[in-house]
């Protein structure tokens, strides 16, 4: 298994390479969309890029269920996208905290379009367009970025609104699960 790359690895600021579709049929193929999804899984994490694991490849795995934080969101997922790209960004914006696992302890508050068209290629190598919104989307638009070498804080529009992950449980998340 392969190990988790974190903020200040210089891969995770690098444009990822695009998949040729021929890499998709290959062991190794198999073997890294695994190591992905068990990565993401065992730090409980709702997204992963290649690059969060020292892969420099356009691929990303996507997955949300309910958790404490998010008890009243649909199941999505697992989903393994490459070579993704976003075609059209909604415009209208929505503000939400996220983490990163190659963070883990902080969260940010990032605007992002509450709806987006994707186009990506699935794992049996067929180009899917498809339009999504909500946690959904913001999942496929924070993965995306680590594809072209952006985190989160590059999206921010201050730095005042990060935040210890114990901080933000014990102010943020109490407000947010009255709403
Ligand atoms: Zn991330």
């Amino acid at each position: 298994m392969l190990s988790r790359t974190e903020l200040g690895n210089p891969i995770l600021r690098k444009k990822a390479k695009r998949v040729p579709l021929a890499y998709l049929t290959t062991a190794e193929f198999t073997q890294l969309e695994r190591d992905m999804v068990r990565t993401m899984r065992s730090v409980k994490g709702v997204g992963l890029a290649a690059p969060q694991i020292g892969v420099s490849l356009r691929i990303a795995v996507l997955e949300m269920y309910p958790s404490t934080s998010r008890p009243n969101i649909d199941s999505r997922g697992p989903l393994t996208i490459i070579n993704p790209r976003v075609i059209e960004y909604g415009s209208r914006m929505v503000a939400d905290y996220e983490g990163c696992l190659s963070f883990i302890p902080f969260r940010g508050r990032v605007s992002r379009s509450q709806t987006i068209t994707v186009e990506y290629v699935s794992t049996e190598g067929e180009l899917i367009r498809e339009t999504v919104s909500g946690l959904w989307a913001r999942i496929f638009q924070h993965e995306i970025d680590h594809l072209d070498g952006m985190v989160y804080l590059d999206r921010m529009s201050t730095m005042k609104d990060l935040m210890t992950l114990a901080e933000f449980r014990s102010r943020v998340l109490p407000i947010s699960r009255k709403k």
